[in-house]
């Protein structure tokens, strides 16, 4: 009995945490850099979708539109990360906002399937590209808005990078390949991050990621060079 209730207990700790936790809306700063001629009407659209899909995540977007004379519309910084440790580290010194450019097209070494990349380890630059003649090919095939599309793709490279990750789940938003019911889910507005990741990409923009934000000089973050391609 005393057990059972120490367990009930514990339950409602962990469940009071879990719903302040979840009940604080996060605000998330995101700039995108735009040459591919996208129509105002589709940009606004997706945004607004993009918006959406993020509030399921207690995560709130400020979108602002980027001059495409900035340092950072042209600049991605690649990091090339060869051990657990080193990983690690460049997750803790990695941009906690979000810098997205479109593309009018994707580079021709670029698989066919690509409708995007992340660089979810770089401190400065982009972090987010979208290549959106894959998007208009994409929504096409699958009878999609183009806005849908982009706006899905957006938020996958955006939980690449709020997720210090480049992997990939078996199935929805996170999911490598789209399929028949990743699209069917695009279709009905109904594709979220799940439930963990949300909690993930939360944890990080709190800065409650493990990372320490007090080494003095910072030295412990500072020994590592990033190669830049
Ligand atoms: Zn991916």
């Amino acid at each position: 009995m005393g057990q059972l209730f120490i367990v009930l207990l514990l339950g409602a700790v962990v469940s009071d945490w879990a719903s302040a936790e979840r009940g604080k809306t996060r605000r998330l700063h995101v700039t995108t850099y735009s040459d591919a001629g996208i129509p105002a009407y589709e940009i606004i659209k997706a945004a607004d979708t993009l918006r959406l899909i993020f509030r399921q995540s207690d995560i709130n977007l400020e979108w602002t539109v980027g001059d495409l004379s900035a340092d950072e519309a042209t600049l991605v910084v690649s990091t090339n990360i060869v051990s657990p440790e080193q990983e690690r580290v460049l997750a803790c010194r990695a941009r906690r906002d979000i810098a997205i450019r479109i593309r009018r097209a994707a580079p021709s070494s670029t698989r066919a399937s690509v409708l995007g990349v992340a660089q979810p380890f770089a401190s400065r630059g982009l972090n987010v590209q979208i290549y959106y003649d894959r998007i208009v090919a994409v929504a096409a095939g699958q009878e999609l808005t183009n806005a849908d599309v982009l706006a899905h793709a957006i938020a996958h490279e955006m939980g690449h990078v709020l997720l210090r990750s480049t992997a990939h789940r078996v199935s929805g938003l996170m999911s490598g390949v789209w399929r028949a019911r990743e699209y069917g889910r695009i279709a009905t507005g109904n594709m979220f991050f799940a439930p963990d990741e949300s909690m993930k990409m939360r944890l990080a923009l709190d800065g409650e990621d493990g990372c320490s934000r007090t080494a003095p000089g910072g030295t412990s973050l500072s020994v590592l060079q990033l190669p830049a391609r």
